[in-house]
């Protein structure tokens, strides 16, 4: 089954059949920039986020993209903090901590809810996560202003 849905680095309409949501083009240079970025983070496990970024010319939004796909892990003690998106604790890959992650699927399958839907009710009530995510957009764009 194939659907067309927008790519979701160049925004171009593409047919999707399976996999990351990216057109050709894109999932080539995807898999590129995260081969990179898993190099020098094996290499370098202290780096810091701008030091992932500027060593590897792959965007911060992209680095905690392949985090947040549970592509890529960062040490425990890494200064790259990856928050879980419900309870804010610091996990090291993907979007919820271990709690987090077993409520939530309890939730789903008590409700029967959708992880989507699931989340939108949750985004609803608290206000923290938003506030989180301008923090990262802040630091994104000082960081590009630099
Ligand atoms: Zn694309
Ligand atoms: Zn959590």
């Amino acid at each position: 089954m194939s659907e067309i849905r927008n790519c979701k680095r160049c925004k171009r309409i593409f047919t999707y059949v399976t996999g990351p949501q990216l057109c050709e083009v894109c999932k080539k240079k995807d898999e590129e920039d995260y081969e990179k970025v898993r190099k020098f983070l094996r290499d370098y496990p202290g780096a810091t986020i701008q030091e992932v970024a500027q060593a590897t010319e792959v965007s911060q939004q992209l680095i905690y993209r392949f985090l947040r796909d549970g592509r890529l892990e960062v040490a425990s003690d890494s200064p790259i903090a990856l928050l879980c998106e419900n309870c804010g604790v610091r996990i090291t890959s993907g979007r919820f901590c271990v709690d987090c992650s077993k409520k939530l699927a309890n939730e789903m399958i008590a409700t029967g809810k959708s992880l989507h839907d699931a989340l939108s009710q949750k985004r609803s009530i608290t206000g923290e996560e938003r506030a989180r995510g301008l923090r990262y957009l802040d630091e994104y764009r000082r960081d590009k202003n630099r």
